[in-house]
């Protein structure tokens, strides 16, 4: 009898069993967890805090809205949301429970940190009831998922009518000296930085290789049209390092 094959997905440049992904993802953000706030800083040389401004900028919270913020992490974005729109209510959503931890403890003295809420749950399989969202966020969270259609299903389903979803992600540099130079630096000096930073290389080669594998901001636009989203746009920061994607449940 003929075994039935299993579905693969990428994880980085390597082609995995996709039930296995979710686990090794989890084993990366355990790895870097303790590190991660800084890490951002180093490798962006800080301007990854320009780009998750710029979200919330386009987002505009008011007060009183509950927002989701989907792989949120260390709520990085999260406590942006609320310092912008005190009296908003942001939940944080992540798989891993060590990434959490670092952001639970950052809520100690964080502003408006007493309307942040943490969740450990799958961006697959959000656990909360429909419509219960004025928008989702998510900020390097996309790439990591195995199945993106089935997350942007599920954020469908948990915004309210009227409200959006808007996505932050490095996208694919068009201009080719551009890309050249960002590659030299994000393959030869990431991983390192990394390993100096952290003592896990291999996590970080796993994140810039996996920045490649995003499905680019175009087909990205599709994707959120296919799940029911309208009004799709996209912004782009940086030369195209990075895009913001906003689409609305209407
Ligand atoms: N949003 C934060 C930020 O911008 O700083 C964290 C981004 S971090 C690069 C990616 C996050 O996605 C990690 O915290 C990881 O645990 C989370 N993640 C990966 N797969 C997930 C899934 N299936 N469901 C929920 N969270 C997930």
């Amino acid at each position: 009898m003929s075994e039935i094959p299993r579905k693969t997905t990428h994880f980085g440049y390597r082609n995995v069993p996709e039930d296995e992904k979710p686990e090794m993802v989890q084993e990366v953000f355990s790895s870097v967890s303790r590190r991660y706030d800084l890490m951002n800083d180093v490798m962006s040389l800080g301007v990854h805090r320009i780009w998750k401004d710029a979200l919330v900028d386009w987002l505009a919270p008011r007060s009183r809205q509950r927002i989701l913020d989907v792989a949120g992490g260390t709520g990085d974005v999260a406590f942006r949301i609320v310092r912008r729109a005190p009296g908003a209510n942001v939940t944080v959503l992540d798989s891993n429970e060590d990434m959490l931890a670092e952001g639970q403890k950052r809520n100690v003295n964080a502003e408006g940190g007493e309307s942040v809420s943490w969740v450990q749950g799958d961006a697959m399989a959000i656990p909360f009831p429909d419509r219960q969202f004025d928008a989702c966020v998510v900020s390097f969270g996309i790439r990591n998922f195995s199945r993106i259609p089935e997350t942007l299903d599920e954020m469908f389903r948990v915004i309210k009518m009227g409200g959006r979803l808007l996505v932050l992600e490095f996208g694919q540099i068009r201009n080719p000296g551009m890309r050249q130079l960002y590659d030299n630096y994000s393959f030869r000096l990431i991983p390192r930085i990394g390993e100096f930073l952290t003592g896990d290389r291999d996590s970080y080669q796993y994140l810039v290789e996996s920045i490649r594998k995003f499905p680019g901001q175009d087909r990205f636009a599709g994707m959120m049209q296919q799940a029911g989203f309208q009004n799709v746009k996209y912004r782009s920061f940086t030369f195209g390092i990075v895009f913001i994607h906003s689409g609305w449940k209407i």
